[in-house]
């Protein structure tokens, strides 16, 4: 599959990891549009929040579950925010669910970057 993510995780593109385990892995954006901007990924290839179902909602709640730890790790402290972009309106670029974890700077009300 021609899934940019898929190939991180592969290590076809090679990624530092900030966070790994079995079910996902936590690296920095490319293009940070704040000065922490993680991308977290489960390894299972899922299109979008939008294709979330009974079979696969547990890798959700790992997420979740990690989440603060990732931010405390971070030293996110002050607060931050979390994204997930699904389908073509919302402008999602790579179309395997991932959540964008954005701090150490005071975000916009609204996110439009
Ligand atoms: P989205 O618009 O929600 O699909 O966001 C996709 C994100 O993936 C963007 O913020 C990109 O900067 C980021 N991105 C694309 N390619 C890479 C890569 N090779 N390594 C890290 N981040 C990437
Ligand atoms: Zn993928």
């Amino acid at each position: 599959m021609d899934c940019i993510f898929c190939k991180i995780l592969s290590g076809e593109i090679s990624t530092k990891f900030v966070y790994e385990d079995d079910i996902i892995a936590v690296f920095n954006d490319i293009n940070p549009q704040a000065p922490i901007h993680l991308l977290i990924i489960p390894k299972e290839h899922i299109t979008s929040i939008a294709d979330i179902t009974p079979s696969n909602i547990d890798v959700i709640s790992h997420i979740f579950k990690l989440i603060p730890k990732i931010a405390k790790e971070q030293g996110l402290t002050n607060g931050f925010r979390l994204i997930t972009n699904s389908g073509k309106d919302s402008g999602q670029l790579v179309p395997h669910l991932h959540f964008h974890m954005l701090g150490k700077k005071l975000l916009n009300p609204y996110f439009d970057a």
